[in-house]
């Protein structure tokens, strides 16, 4: 432990972010990374508990008192070298990890928790611009191949640790460029993507070989979000060609909203409207791109992909952004003596609704409505909670003017395509079946094919891929050599 005394003398300072006006006229990140100084004095804060439930809150395992131990001390390469024996990409997760294990920090039972996600933008950051993260290629070559579908941080992750295992790692990806969710949901304003670029060329110096534009399994006709791919590959194919395969695809089907009205003109999912941004701020044109610019804009769905949506429709030019969300408003703050050292359910207010955008609760769309095929207004109802089960509240109709609805409802599941072209088994959500501990743990229903991410686990996050995607290396890497030196 650093300085003792650190947790009572030092208050917890937040990243300084630019201002909403400002940072509302382009879509660089915003969040500037704590100076050396208030680094030392935010690590100097941990109290180096006996039980770090942090280390526990974290998906990853991240050690965290140990490096901001080393922070204190100002020994950032070593804090570096920490960081990574149990996060691939923590310049990821230091951006846009929701932070479970500050949540889970023993001083947010009664202070302000450490600002340990702060503490990991600044070491990784730190590491890049000193030069510190270098390609880690394998001394010794296995000649083992392993092919892996879609490059998403489950995918990245699990190739890395087995290119760095000694395998030979082929990533296919249907789009033209690499990340998944990472370079084609999540906004630039959150996460640039040069962050990606400089991972992928790391990789490749280490052996990976990415296979852009390839769509594996077939291609469905009506592909809005999947029409990139140039070429296809069957699963049949890659089975024949390589000794194990990882499906990480994502869970890329979103949930729909049936209701009266849906196929009005100016009614899109999130995932048509988010990646045609990300396109544009590569330096594509998109023709035909989906733009807020002068409407009034409607975002239904209170989660990340919904204040995504809130952020690039300010970032437009939206006339007016309102976001509902058909559960109830929750408590500003949490119980914490009830729910500590779980995540809480409370009110999160993210930097893009502080761009502007007025949010409502337990609200319920009940059709669309307009003219000349295109949306005008959306008709919505109050809805009443009780016991979990929701109600109308008779007469609480209401309309709200429309020019463009964002639905950001979730995915409900993996595409049928690469679940099914492999015959892998299902859960009774849909994503493919496989067990995380035991003897088999990430191998799917069909031989040699293993399955890591949200394709496994159904929607979730950033740090939970990248755990997925090393757990399931580990996997895979004793699967072909009957032992493996991979941590979990
Ligand atoms: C808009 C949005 C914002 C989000 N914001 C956050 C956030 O702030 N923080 C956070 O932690 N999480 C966030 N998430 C969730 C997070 O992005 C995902 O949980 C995570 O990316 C899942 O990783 P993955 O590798 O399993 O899948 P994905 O990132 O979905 O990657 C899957 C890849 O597989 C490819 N693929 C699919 N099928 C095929 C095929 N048949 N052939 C070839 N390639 C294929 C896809 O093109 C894609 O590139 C957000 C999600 C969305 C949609
Ligand atoms: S990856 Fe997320 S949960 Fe883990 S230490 Fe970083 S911010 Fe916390």
């Amino acid at each position: 432990m650093g300085k003792v005394t650190g947790f009572l003398e030092l208050e917890r300072e937040e990243e300084q972010y630019e201002a909403p006006p400002s940072r509302k006229l382009h879509y660089r990140e915003f969040v500037m990374k704590l100076s050396d100084e208030a680094a030392q004095k935010q690590g100097a804060r941990c109290m180096d508990c006996g039980i770090p439930f942090c280390n526990n809150g974290c998906p990853v395992n991240n050690i965290i008192p140990d490096w901001n131990d080393l922070v204190y001390r100002g020994q950032w390469r070593e804090a570096l070298d920490v960081l990574h024996s149990t996060n691939n990409f923590p310049e990821f997760t230091g951006r846009i990890c929701p932070a479970p294990c500050e949540a889970a920090c023993t001083l947010n039972i009664n202070n302000d928790a450490v600002g340990i996600k702060s503490i990991e933008h600044f070491i990784i950051d730190t590491g890049w611009e000193r030069g510190w993260v270098v390609p880690e290629p394998a001394a010794k070559k296995t000649g083992k191949r392993v092919a892996i579908v879609g490059s998403g941080p489950a995918g990245l992750a699990c190739a890395q640790q087995l290119a760095r295992a000694g395998h030979d790692v082929t990533v296919f990806e249907k789009n033209d460029r690499i990340g998944g969710l990472l370079r084609y949901g999540i906004p630039d304003f959150k996460m640039e993507k040069h962050l990606i670029d400089r991972r992928v060329e790391q990789m490749r110096a280490e052996g990976v070989n990415f296979r852009t534009g390839v769509y594996v399994g077939e291609k469905p006709i009506d592909a809005k979000i999947t029409n990139l791919a140039r070429e296809t590959v069957s699963p049949q194919q890659l089975l024949a060609e390589f000794d194990a395969v990882v499906v990480s695809g994502g869970a890329e089907q979103p949930r729909d909203l049936p209701v009266p009205g849906r196929e009005l003109a100016g009614v899109h999912f999130a995932m048509e409207f988010l990646p045609q941004q990300n396109r544009v701020v590569a330096g594509d044109t998109v023709a035909g791109q989906i733009m807020a610019t002068g409407k009034r804009v409607v975002v239904i769905g209170g989660g990340d992909t919904g204040s995504d949506c809130v952020g690039t429709s300010n970032r437009h030019g939206a006339a007016s952004v309102t976001q509902f969300e058909l559960l109830p408003m929750p408590p500003e703050e949490e119980n914490k003596p009830l729910v500590w050292p779980y995540w809480p359910t409370k009110l999160r207010t993210s930097s893009s609704h502080e761009e502007g955008c007025d949010r409502d609760w337990s609200v319920a769309t009940k059709r669309f409505e307009g003219a000349d095929g295109k949306v005008q207004r959306l008709i919505a109802c109050r809805l009443e909670w009780k016991d979990g089960r929701m109600s109308e509240v008779p007469g609480s109709e209401f309309e709200v003017k429309a020019d463009l609805v964002l639905l950001a409802m979730g995915f409900v599941a993996p595409t049928a395509q690469i679940v099914d072209g492999f015959g892998i088994e299902k859960d009774q959500r849909n994503n493919a079946r496989a067990a995380t501990e035991g003897a088999r743990a990430y191998r799917t229903s069909v031989d040699k094919v293993f399955a890591a991410g949200d394709t496994r686990r159904g929607q979730s996050l950033v740090v939970w891929a990248i755990r997925e995607g090393r757990q399931c290396a580990r996997a895979v890497d004793e699967f072909l050599t009957g032992e493996s030196v991979l941590p979990r």
